[in-house]
């Protein structure tokens, strides 16, 4: 559906694929149209019918589960008599509690902050919209839309409360309360709303409003602001003039910071894997448990699919994000043209299945929330947690500094230069650089 462009266009029909960087310019698209990057298969636009309405609608409700999801009472359990009820927000607490104030944050901040961030932002911006007199700073906060997007995980989280559900089975009694079915409920509403929000009809609808400049054509190059999308006239550094975020051609020290936050992660899954990640202490008696245990646990009773679940999650994908990631670092520095589609490809999933390395991490939240009766039965984070959750932050950033365009820089720079003869030659046989222009003074 795109077309390779053959000269700059002044206006945001001109994108640059974020994957690839190739410039394109998307064609008018019919209602539920999607527009694909032409060398690489990204998707650079999808329109939605009544797109405004539904997401509007879809935020509302959000919103409004959001707030029974962290204030009605979430899972209740009975260990031998004892009754204990939690919240959402008991679930970071109880970690801080336990000294583990490294997994409260990742918890607080992707269960509980981020999504209130997202699904405030779009409300803001969606009825900020269609007041009389719309608040200037509606661009600026709706950039951060997409930015927190990643970071808001809340169908991880359900699923992992899905998992802790299963293995407290052995331990308590466990009663669901009304959160529980706000949450399911909340991240089916911020999916859906994901699905039909459509960027660019906001971006245009701001412009209308007189909140964004029109595009602009410009002296300079033409560089793909990475928040919102639109191409800028210019130099690396300048502001775009739609999002105010810096532009850059491609991600500063890319290759660096990866490797940089790769190699940390690699020293971390060590002991992600050695140490345990919990102590449950039944009846005065303590038995630790590694993440491995923790699978094994599950598949002695019987409960394979979860096992699998666990085992995937926790231990191929953070592999499987370790190994692609070097792979594509090391064929981007060699400037290799092997497969570039199907690495971009590979790299989409990899940033796509990253975040469900996460659903330990909210497994073990919610039991060491809910299983605090002491002696008789308590669950404690050990240290292979605290690492472990710090491999999956580590790994997320890792795919965030990596720029997939500079695996196609460097494929084309090297077939630039075994095409040019004159590469081949000594540096003394190549012919002598063309005089430059002369200049009118
Ligand atoms: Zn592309
Ligand atoms: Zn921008």
């Amino acid at each position: 559906m795109t077309e390779r462009s053959t000269q700059p266009a002044p206006t945001d029909h001109e994108r640059e694929c974020p994957d690839c960087g190739l410039f394109q310019r998307i064609p008018r698209l019919p209602p539920n149209g999607e527009a694909n990057c032409l060398r690489c298969d990204a998707t650079l636009r999808r329109t939605r019918v009544r797109s405004f309405d539904k997401t509007l609608a879809l935020s509302l409700t959000s919103l409004v589960l959001y707030w029974v999801a962290v204030t009605a009472p979430f899972l209740s359990v009975d260990i031998v008599g004892r009754q204990r009820e939690t919240t959402m927000l008991s679930l970071p607490v109880a970690f801080w509690e336990e000294g583990a104030w490294e997994l409260a944050l990742i918890v607080g901040v992707t269960a509980i902050i981020m999504p209130l961030v997202k699904i405030g932002v779009m409300v803001a911006v969606m009825v900020g919209l269609r007041t009389a007199n719309p608040p200037r700073s509606l661009p600026l906060m709706f950039k951060w839309y997409r930015r927190v997007g990643p970071w808001a995980m809340v169908e991880v989280f359900l699923l992992g409360v899905f998992v802790a559900f299963t293995r407290l089975g052995a331990i308590a009694t466990v009663d669901v309360g009304i959160a529980l079915y706000a949450v399911a409920a909340l991240m089916m509403t911020m999916v859906a709303a994901d699905y039909y929000l459509d960027d660019d009809e906001i971006w245009h609808a701001m412009e209308a409003r007189g909140l964004v400049p029109p595009a602009e054509i410009g002296p300079g190059t033409p560089i793909g602001c990475d928040v919102c999308g639109r191409v800028h006239y210019g130099q690396d550094g300048d502001r775009c003039t739609r999002c105010d975020s810096v532009v850059r051609s491609r991600k500063p020290n890319s290759i660096v910071n990866t490797w940089a936050l790769l190699a940390a992660s690699a020293l971390l899954y060590i002991p992600a894997n050695a140490f345990p990640v919990m102590t449950i202490t039944r009846l005065g008696k303590g038995n630790e448990s590694t993440i491995l245990g923790g699978a094994q646990e599950l598949l002695d009773a019987g409960m394979w699919p979860l096992a699998l679940l666990v085992f995937v999650a926790s231990i191929m994908v953070p592999l499987l994000k370790l190994f692609s990631m070097s792979v594509m670092l090391m064929t981007a520095q060699r400037g290799s043209s092997w497969r570039l589609h199907d690495r971009t490809v590979v790299f989409r999933l990899v940033d796509f299945i990253g975040r469900w390395s996460m659903i330990d991490i909210f497994m073990m939240a919610t039991l060491v929330g809910l299983v605090r009766a002491g002696a008789i039965a308590s669950i404690t984070p050990g240290l292979g947690a605290i690492c472990f959750g710090s491999v999956v932050v580590l790994t997320m950033f890792a795919v965030t500094c990596f720029d997939p365009r500079v695996m196609w820089d460097r494929a084309e720079a090297r077939d630039a230069a075994r095409n040019d003869p004159n590469t081949l030659l000594p540096r003394e046989n190549r012919p002598a650089p063309l005089p430059a222009e002369p200049r009118a003074a």
